[in-house]
């Protein structure tokens, strides 16, 4: 069960039938259009959704609000120090302001950062820095438990090959959000370890999901069994050089982002760059009442027992899909289940969006929201005009929202989905109708076929 009472409650929305089938079509079939007061639960994303403790609304009065040396940086840095083990903490608002100042602050032009999977925001700030984002995810078989893992060969052929020389750093995502959230092993981190120091080149770590990815290997590593999740996170972070991280997620509140690393030489580049676009290196484009949220929130996120009942309500909401006969990617991580679209509904061929058909037939159905990982977000317009150019995968993924929903709203989802399965052989594919260049899924507008 939650391993928490519920002590502030904020009402659900239950639009008819009619009112969602109305409110999807004004949105030009995209859940990403439709308003929030339609939605009855929120599964698109698991990032800055997450509820607070009583003890953050109470840490947010006693945010000091001083421009300059703020007692509340003082407890964010003493928090991210102690967690961290980094000397050098800096603030700000979100994950992509870090990504934007730590890699510009280390990359140049025809520079590789080599990772397991670059998340997309992190892939666009190596990018903006003219360098070349490569990802060697491991191809093994996800019964290993570690389906987040390096491919550690491959990055040692390539920092030996004649290109080794322009990789600036490696960067382990934990947990790999693009690989559905699966963990990166200690090992894993380890052997990155061995390769970076031999090849003289810095290893950091994108530590968004950093205590669901220290909850796993306490549960799937033998040897961590019963270890302390925050004792894990710290292994982990001794093992690197630096990290960057999104607090809205695992930092428990609905804003904020933080670097923190060994090297003051890279640090001091980084506050030159955060003064010109986020503020001031003690709150870094946070309010001091934020810096206190997160500095609990950062407490708060490897009680076992809350990571406990995370990964295991995410378990759960797994199995209840599957019962209704939906296709759930196995193993489950913690912060989404993945659901594959293409195997449920074999009738809608990818350019015709069966992710996307799934996720709009559950909001008809059940004013659920869900997010499609399919073609609509990773597949390409054609550019001889014909089908769209397909994506690896169609997932559909169910994000989980922290402490937000209890497993009596999994349930209700999982009834929703069970009846849209009950008839998925109706369901009608979709057609892009308007899209931008870039990030079409945001604001494409499609049209259903048939
Ligand atoms: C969310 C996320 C980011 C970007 O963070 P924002 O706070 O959304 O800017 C970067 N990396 C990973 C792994 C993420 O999940």
């Amino acid at each position: 069960m939650e391993p928490f009472r519920i002590k502030t409650i904020e009402p659900i929305p239950f639009p008819s039938r009619e009112e969602r089938v109305r409110a999807l079509a004004a949105a030009g079939h995209n859940l990403f259009r439709v308003p929030a007061s339609a939605i009855s639960v929120d599964l698109l994303t698991d990032s800055g959704t997450s509820a607070m403790s009583a003890q953050q609304w109470a840490a947010l009065l006693s945010g000091d609000e001083s421009y300059a040396g703020a007692r509340s940086f003082e407890r964010f840095e003493t928090v991210v120090r102690d967690l961290t083990g980094y000397r050098e903490v800096i603030p700000v608002h979100q994950g992509r302001a870090a990504e934007r100042i730590l890699l510009g602050a280390m990359l140049g032009a025809g520079d590789i950062s080599v990772g397991n999977t670059h998340f997309d925001t992190t892939r666009a700030s190596v990018e903006a820095a003219g360098a070349t984002a490569a990802d060697f995810p491991e191809s093994q078989s996800p019964a290993s438990g570690f389906g987040g893992n390096i491919d550690l060969d491959k990055v040692e052929r390539l920092l030996c090959s004649a290109d080794g020389a322009r990789v600036r750093c490696v960067v382990l995502t934990i947990t790999n959000n693009a690989a559905g959230g699966q963990p990166v092993s200690i090992d894993n981190v380890a052997g990155a370890r061995a390769l970076c120091d031999r090849h003289g080149v810095p290893l950091l770590l994108d530590a968004s999901r950093f205590a669901e990815n220290a909850y796993l290997v306490t549960v799937r590593d033998p040897e961590h069994a019963g270890v302390a999740p925050r004792r894990v996170a710290r292994e982990m972070f001794t093992l690197a050089d630096g990290c960057w991280a999104s607090l809205k997620k695992d930092g428990l509140a609905n804003i904020g982002g933080l670097i923190a690393l060994n090297s003051q030489e890279v640090a001091a580049r980084c506050r030159d760059q955060l003064i010109a676009v986020e503020g001031f290196p003690t709150y870094g484009g946070l309010a001091g009442r934020d810096l206190e949220a997160l500095a609990q929130g950062l407490d708060e996120v490897t009680d076992p027992a809350y990571l406990r009942y995370r990964s295991e309500a995410a378990q759960w909401f797994g199995s209840r899909l599957a019962a209704a006969g939906v296709p759930v990617v196995e193993p489950v991580g913690c912060h989404a289940v993945y659901v594959d679209a293409a195997a449920h509904l074999p009738h809608i061929p990818p350019h015709e969006l069966p992710a996307t058909a799934f996720a709009n037939a559950l909001y008809s159905e059940g004013g659920v929201r869900v997010s499609e990982l399919g073609t609509l977000v990773f597949g390409r317009r054609n550019p001889d005009g014909g089908p769209d150019l397909p994506a690896p995968r169609e997932l559909v993924r169910f994000a989980l929202p922290r402490r937000v929903y209890t497993s009596n709203h999994l349930e209700y989802v999982a009834e929703a989905a069970a009846r849209v399965t009950a008839a998925k052989d109706r369901i009608p594919g979709y057609r892009v109708v308007e899209q931008a260049d870039t990030l079409r899924h945001f604001t494409a507008v499609l049209k259903p076929l048939g």
